[in-house]
């Protein structure tokens, strides 16, 4: 899932300075899981808001909603309070989710609440950690399935870099040198051949220097379409 914690309060009041009716959006998976941007959150947010600015006097008024997934056209007409009635949306989705309703309403300030921070899995109550930082060309397979991209302070591929120190890393004796959990792995696993393979270097325009990237299921676009004749 995708990761995110929200943006400190002074700073979304900064971002609102220059509107007046206000609506915070909340999306219903994601930022849901990981408590940051959800219906609660979008409620909790407008209410310290409408707080805020009577306290200070401002003329601010803000209201809340939540879809479903804010990163889906699917679900755009779950929004009940209507975008165009406000002066500008602070939505507290994803980056995607912000971005993508920045598409759909482009007649309407959408501000992200959120810094999205990573995708990760929820490892125990309260606390989320990343495995995969999205690189495009996985490697799972080889590392054991521990992410060297997302895990390596340095995204290293092939095996430690020299500051590995008893299992830490060189970066931050707090971070565990996840190449020397990979070798562990793969040593529990009897494929250490895998450890010793020179790798080349990665085709990192799978990641992001292309520009970027899409997905496309062309029967789902091919379903679709038809769907769409035989309703005309
Ligand atoms: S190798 Fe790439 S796709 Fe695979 S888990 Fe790591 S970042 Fe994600
Ligand atoms: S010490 Fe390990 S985790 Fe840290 S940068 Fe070097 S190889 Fe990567």
């Amino acid at each position: 899932m995708i990761v995110g914690e929200r943006k400190p309060f002074d700073e979304i009041v900064d971002m609102l300075q220059p509107y007046e009716k206000v609506l915070v959006l909340g999306c219903g998976s994601c930022v849901t899981v990981c408590v940051s941007g959800g219906e609660k959150q979008a409620q909790e947010l407008a209410a310290q808001l409408n707080l805020q600015a009577s306290q200070k006097n401002l003329k601010r008024e803000a209201d809340f909603d939540c879809i479903t997934r804010q990163c889906d056209l699917e679900f755009k007409e779950n929004i009940t309070k209507k975008p165009e009635n406000y002066d500008a949306v602070l939505s507290i989705a994803c980056g995607v989710g912000v971005g993508f309703m920045s598409e759909l309403y482009p007649d309407v300030p959408f501000l992200p609440g959120l810094n999205t921070t990573f995708y990760g899995a929820n490892t125990e109550p309260g606390t989320w950690k990343e495995y995969c930082h999205g690189c495009g060309d996985c490697v799972l397979a080889w590392t054991g399935g521990i992410c060297p991209i997302a895990k390596c302070s340095k995204s290293l591929i092939n095996g430690t870099c020299g500051g590995t120190d008893d299992g830490k890393c060189e970066v931050s004796e707090e971070l565990d040198c996840a190449w020397y959990k990979i070798y562990e792995r793969l040593k529990e696993l009897g494929r250490l051949e895998e450890y010793r393979k020179m790798r080349l270097p990665r085709d990192w325009g799978k990641d992001r220097s292309n520009g970027p990237r899409r997905l496309s299921h062309e029967e789902l676009m091919e379903l679709s379409e038809e769907e769409e004749a035989s309703n005309v």
